[in-house]
């Protein structure tokens, strides 16, 4: 189960793009899972797939990422995956290219249905309005 959010910044005009949080099919099989990845992260986990060399894997779904230092905003899936000797293989990285830096990882509050800590991307003013799209699973 999973749900959609949109951000919207109460001090300037942004207003994010549609947002996935949550888990649906993806507590299924790496199969399932690769669906819901996009670019080098589906081409490395494709590989690794391939050459069945993935012994466990992780994900606690669609996650929101944000940079520390310029509140640019990335939603993706996160995964991890392990081989048989329980060496990492691959985890889900969100790379910020203008800081040069990762994307730290922006808990939901499912409870509250809101994201904790957000900052707005534009003005990073932090007190973003958060709206609730569709729910799926
Ligand atoms: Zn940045
Ligand atoms: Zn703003």
């Amino acid at each position: 189960m999973g749900h959609t959010y949109f951000i919207e910044c109460s001090r300037c005009d942004y207003s994010s793009s549609e947002i996935t949080l949550g888990v649906g099919f993806l507590f299924g099989n790496v199969d399932d899972i690769l669906h819901g990845l996009k670019g080098q992260d589906k081409k490395t986990v494709q590989f690794l797939n391939n050459r069945k060399t993935i012994h466990h894997h992780y994900s606690r779904g669609y996650s929101l990422y944000q940079c520390s230092n310029c509140h640019s905003l990335e939603n993706k899936c996160h995964l991890v995956l392990y081989n048989s000797k329980g060496d990492l293989l691959f985890e889900t990285e969100s790379y910020c290219d203008p800081c040069q830096k990762n994307r730290d990882y922006m808990p939901e509050d499912s409870e509250n249905e809101t994201v904790p800590g957000l900052h707005c991307p534009k003005c990073h003013h932090n007190k973003l309005h958060i709206s609730l799209g569709a729910l799926w699973d």
